[in-house]
């Protein structure tokens, strides 16, 4: 028998996995703390509270930040995202329909189109739109007013954001990778939720091949419990989990396909670099964007990729960790 289809199991696993208040929010203590206060401070002055721009790599809990928000401001949310919103008529729609105190969340707010960002603006800063109606001379343009509202934009790219955009956002806050000992934490709760058993050193071998980031240790345990139930183990220990994420091509370092594409790709076809970033882009088969939002800041931030002014370069460590060597430096 075949229950619920299994894209849909994944993608309701992930909803339920989402911590629903702040302090169940692993990590990220700076945002934390300052976003706690800005709430606070709206609930005690009874107001919405101020725009939030969230920016950082995906998986980190945008999103969830998001939906935490409003949970903490007791106010209704509507989700929505830059691609979606092509023509500044698509946001004057969704903004005219929002409610008192309602939470917008714009997910890749950097790929708003232009007019919608410039209507945006106005929506932010004095709660009210122009509508226009009608075209060429005989255009007018009709003020509405709207309910006071949060809008909460959130992006890979925050040096992507027109200034005058970036400024209308009253905190902004950057979100960083995970420690392992966070993650951990964030796999010991979702493993409560699972009802899976798995040992601190489970955990641990999990998080530690979790790229720095919650979406992926959640999903690296559903991998686990897969594992786990096919081979009839009743709790995770680290030869377990280490077993079981071998299987899935996970490495020890937590890189993913792309990632070790990129390396590779620098290593074995540019001697290591320097290459531009378009370059490494068309050699992977992706969009320049993803690798440079998506696969780059692990990279970097692990220290096997750096960025300088002539592009890309492989560092030793990433030569070690394909297991390569480097050539040898001109000695001129
Ligand atoms: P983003 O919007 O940045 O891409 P999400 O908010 O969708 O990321 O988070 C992805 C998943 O990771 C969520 O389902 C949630 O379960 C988990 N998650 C993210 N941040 C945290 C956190 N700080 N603590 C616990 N779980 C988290």
């Amino acid at each position: 028998m075949v229950g619920t289809a299994p894209a849909a199991e994944e993608k309701a696993l992930e909803a339920a996995l989402r911590p629903k208040a702040l302090e169940d929010f692993v990590g990220q203590a700076t945002v934390r703390n300052q976003l706690s206060l800005v709430l606070q401070s709206s609930r005690m002055r009874s107001t919405a509270a101020d725009h939030v721009l969230l920016s950082g790599p995906p998986g980190l809990g945008k999103t969830t930040l998001a939906m935490i928000i409003a949970a903490e401001m007791n106010a209704a949310l509507r989700i929505t995202s830059g691609p979606a919103i092509q023509h500044a008529g698509d946001l004057a729609a969704i903004l005219s329909s929002l409610t008192d105190g309602e939470v917008l969340f714009i997910d890749e707010i950097h790929r708003m189109s232009r007019p919608a960002e410039e209507m945006l603006y106005m929506a932010m800063e004095d709660f009210r739109v122009d509508i226009i109606v009608g075209k060429g001379a005989g255009a007018t343009s009709i003020p509405l007013e709207l309910p006071p509202f949060t809008l909460v934009g959130a992006t890979t790219r925050a040096g992507l954001l027109p200034g005058p955009l970036r400024d209308r956002f009253g905190f902004t806050g950057h979100l960083e990778f995970y420690s392992t000992q966070e993650l951990h934490q964030v796999l010991r709760r979702s493993a409560g939720m699972l009802d899976m058993r798995v040992s601190e050193e489970g955990f641990a071998e999990i998080a530690s091949r979790s790229r720095g980031t919650p979406r992926i240790a959640n999903r690296l345990l559903r991998r686990v419990r897969d594992w786990a139930l096919v081979h009839g183990v009743d709790q995770v220990d680290r030869t377990a989990a280490s077993q079981a994420l071998d299987t899935y091509e996970v490495d020890a370092r937590g890189l993913d396909r792309l990632d070790r594409a990129v390396l590779e790709a620098l290593c074995t076809k540019f001697k290591g670099g320097p290459v531009g970033l378009s370059t490494l882009a068309i050699l992977v088969g992706e969009e320049t964007e993803t690798v440079e939002t998506v696969a780059e800041p692990y990279l970097v931030r692990e220290g096997l990729l750096a960025r300088t002014p002539r592009g890309r370069v492989a560092t030793d460590a990433a030569w070690q960790h394909l297991g390569l060597t480097p050539p040898a430096q001109d000695s001129q």
